[in-house]
């Protein structure tokens, strides 16, 4: 399991995370759930007991309505049979929301928050409908009793999902009248390239109608959470949920993303060999986007001066004290660097075995993996991305790259504001290499920016005051 040093241990007696996980886990299906705690930073983000009675009180829906259940096989039946909502009768005790897959790793977990969430507000039970490539083996099940996983022959729905959908909500509201009440399933196209009557869905009287609709399917590559906080009727029970709003992402990461058996013995290995053993813990994450292109020696150069301006790690050059007196060193830090490349670990590796760091600190630099490309839906890449992303969470110190997903799950189970390098400018790297991000929250790439009231275009990142547009990428929008 990887020795944990006991400077890290917060206390070992709060392993529900002050009652954000539930106690009714068999431990051993799922090593993570209760260790991951040993291995990370105590939280700083209070937890509303208000948010943990939302939790429970969920777990018992889920229970009720889980695959397997009556109440599932019933819901299943008339959706098989297409049946129209029953506008007279009693809504049905179990209402569903259907995530499907799309781009990374880091995308898909941050749309699984964000429907978890709405599935929170609206009282759904949250499937998850991937290919077994998609979801085996990745994550333990985080609702006790139950599955979260939409078995793939159970569900009729089959054809690709995209903004042609006929399904959506944006051509289902095209075609106006009672379509929509009397839909049995719908689709939410929430991918960045949606338009207008797809963007409808953070609108109130919008949501008022989806009440009805039994099945919400959901394909999103986003972080909807914000323009969750747009919608007027959702308001109070966000507030009371998240009386800080800064920290949604990290409690509902930290409560549902637990990395199953493999990926915790990978987290493991990787955290015994790389960390155990330091003093300080930094994590760099890199990533190269084609739309924001910068040379490997521009970047290289980039991350050092972050890391050195910002005393994140020592410079180089003063003789190291222990390299004479063979003593230990008054402080170890290790750097994990996670990245599909190797060139800037082995840089930076070079650079503190030729030199030394100053001051006699003693900074060794590790890389897991370099897989050198990125591919979807290969369950072992996805193993590996996630031992990565969790790793990375055990940093004292976080570093990661702008508008990166991956990098703000690992911020966001760290609960820490991160160091961000900015985006290169013209292919070169900015004067300012990095900045302290304002929030641990991830950021909204692409907002609705529709005023629902007055029905027009307008800036999700000027209606309320708590959401602002992200530092790391202007267009989008996160909560402060
Ligand atoms: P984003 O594209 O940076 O927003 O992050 P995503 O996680 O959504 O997509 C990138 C995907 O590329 C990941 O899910 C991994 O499959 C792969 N990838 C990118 N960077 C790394 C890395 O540092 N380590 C590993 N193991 N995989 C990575």
């Amino acid at each position: 399991q990887g020795a944990v040093p006991l400077a890290t241990v917060p206390n070992p007696s709060d392993r529900l995370l002050g009652g954000l996980l539930s106690p009714d886990f068999d431990d051993r299906a799922c090593l993570s759930r209760y260790r991951a705690v040993l291995y990370r930073r105590v939280s700083r983000h209070a937890l509303s007991p208000h948010l943990v009675s939302a939790l429970r009180r969920y777990e018992s829906l889920h229970r009720l309505c889980a695959p397997g259940t009556p109440a599932y096989a019933r819901a299943l039946q008339r959706l098989r049979a297409s049946s129209p909502p029953n506008a007279s009768a009693d809504p049905p005790p179990c209402s569903y929301l259907v995530w499907t897959p799309d781009a990374g790793l880091g995308n898909r977990i941050l749309s699984i928050t964000a429907g978890f969430l709405y599935a929170l507000l609206t009282d759904r039970v949250l499937l998850l409908n991937g290919s077994r490539d998609d979801l085996d083996d990745l994550f333990c099940e985080p609702f006790p009793g139950s599955t979260w996983i939409l078995p793939e022959m159970d569900f009729p729905v089959r054809d690709k999902l995209s903004i042609d959908t006929v399904q959506s909500l944006g051509s289902t509201l095209g075609r106006g009248g009672d379509a929509l009440a009397a839909a049995p399933w719908l689709y939410l196209h929430l991918v960045h390239n949606y338009k207008t009557p797809d963007r409808l869905f953070f609108c109130d009287d919008v949501q008022a109608e989806l009440r009805r609709v039994p099945w919400l399917v959901f394909q999103a590559d986003n972080y909807f959470v914000p323009g969750l906080f747009l919608i007027p009727r959702h308001e109070r029970e966000l507030a009371r949920m998240f009386p800080r709003r800064d920290a949604v992402f990290h409690h509902l990461g930290r409560y549902l993303f637990h990395p199953s058996n493999t990926v915790w013995g990978m987290v493991t290995r990787y955290h015994g060999a790389f960390f155990a053993d330091a003093d300080e813990r930094v994590g760099i994450q890199v990533r190269k986007f084609k739309w924001a292109p910068i040379s490997d020696d521009e970047l290289y150069g980039q991350i050092l001066k972050c890391v050195q301006r910002e005393n994140i790690l020592p410079g180089v050059g003063a003789p190291r004290a222990n390299a004479t007196t063979g003593g230990r060193p008054p402080k170890r830090k290790a750097v994990v660097v996670a990245s599909l490349y190797n060139e800037y670990s082995e840089k930076l590796k070079d650079l503190y075995h030729e030199h030394g760091a100053a001051g006699g600190e003693a900074v060794s630099v590790f890389q897991p993996t370099h897989l050198g490309a990125q591919h979807f839906s290969d369950r072992q890449q996805n193993q590996k991305a996630l031992a990565e992303m969790v790793l990375l969470s055990f940093a004292d110190v976080v570093v990661t790259t702008s508008v990166s997903t991956f990098g703000y799950v690992s911020q966001g189970l760290a609960g820490l504001r991160p160091w961000v390098l900015m985006r290169p400018d013209h292919g070169k790297a900015p004067d300012t290499p990095c900045r302290l991000a304002p929030t641990i929250e991830p950021c909204f790439h692409t907002p609705p920016n529709y005023d629902c009231r007055a029905k027009t275009r307008a800036d999700t990142g000027r209606i309320v005051q708590h959401i602002r547009h992200c530092e790391d990428f202007p267009q989008g929008v996160q909560l402060l």
